[in-house]
């Protein structure tokens, strides 16, 4: 597989085409951001852990009936994907009341939830990623009824196989942001990266937060963190 020009650098990952015009290389950064934006830094390795920790996820969510965009891991920080046209919907399951939730709404961190929550933010820069419903959506046209009833079943879906999954590695899965694309036949899948920059993991023992609010929040043991959840993920 030949890597060929950049098509574009994201805040995580820089992505560039390849001879087949269906398939792209993702190269995950180092580089963290936080707060749209606004704070920027460093973790080391952490393109590392989230590529290789993306790929043992998508790759168990496939066996489970979910989709992905991943062909197959080329490197420590590389792997080979299927071109999709992402929507731009941020895909937010949640389990537990944390961030932005427990801000809006007035509610502790950790509270429980009489039921999950599926929700979306319009994925736009410029409007700080505005939360959205469905109708809104719709009336937008950035999704179809029929794809964004799919989106919901495949949410719904890869947060049973994650909590569980996760629930054996000593994690409890707070919540989690995932994106989904439509390849050329137009068929979805789900795709960009599951890591701790996208998800909140308290270890079940001590509730210590083990994901990137590590790092938004200045909660030091940043690297090492990112690091265990990698060892927890890959069983060791
Ligand atoms: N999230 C993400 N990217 C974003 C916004 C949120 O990956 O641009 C993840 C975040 O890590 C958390 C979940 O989505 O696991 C819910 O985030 P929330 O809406 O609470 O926003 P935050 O408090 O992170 O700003």
């Amino acid at each position: 597989m030949e890597k060929r020009e950049q098509l574009y650098e994201g805040k995580a990952k820089k992505v560039f085409e390849t001879d087949d015009p269906e398939r792209l290389i993702v190269s995950y950064k180092d580089d963290a951001t936080a707060f749209n934006g606004q704070k920027k830094g460093q973790i080391a390795d952490k393109g590392v852990v989230n590529n290789i920790m993306s790929n043992i996820l998508f790759g168990i969510l496939e066996e489970a009936g979910v989709p992905t965009h991943l062909v197959r891991q080329l490197s420590d920080r590389e792997s080979l994907v299927k071109r999709v046209r992402i929507l731009p919907l941020e895909v937010i399951i949640r389990n537990v009341a944390a961030g932005s939730f427990s801000k809006r709404y007035g509610v502790p961190e950790g509270g429980p939830l009489a039921r999950t929550v599926l929700e979306f933010s319009y994925k736009n820069d410029a409007l700080g990623d505005p939360l959205i419903n469905d109708d809104h959506i719709l009336a937008l046209a950035l999704s179809t009824e029929a794809e964004l009833a799919q989106v919901r079943t495949y949410a719904f879906k890869v947060n049973e196989v994650l909590k569980a999954f996760f629930l054996k590695r000593g994690l409890r899965l707070i919540d989690f942001k995932i994106e989904f694309g439509l390849d050329s036949a137009g068929k979805l899948l789900l795709a960009d990266e599951i890591s701790p920059d996208t998800c909140r993991l308290w270890d079940t023992e001590t509730n210590e937060k083990m994901d990137k609010d590590r790092f938004r929040r200045d909660l030091g043991r940043v690297e090492e963190t990112y690091r265990d959840v990698l060892l927890r993920v890959k069983g060791q």
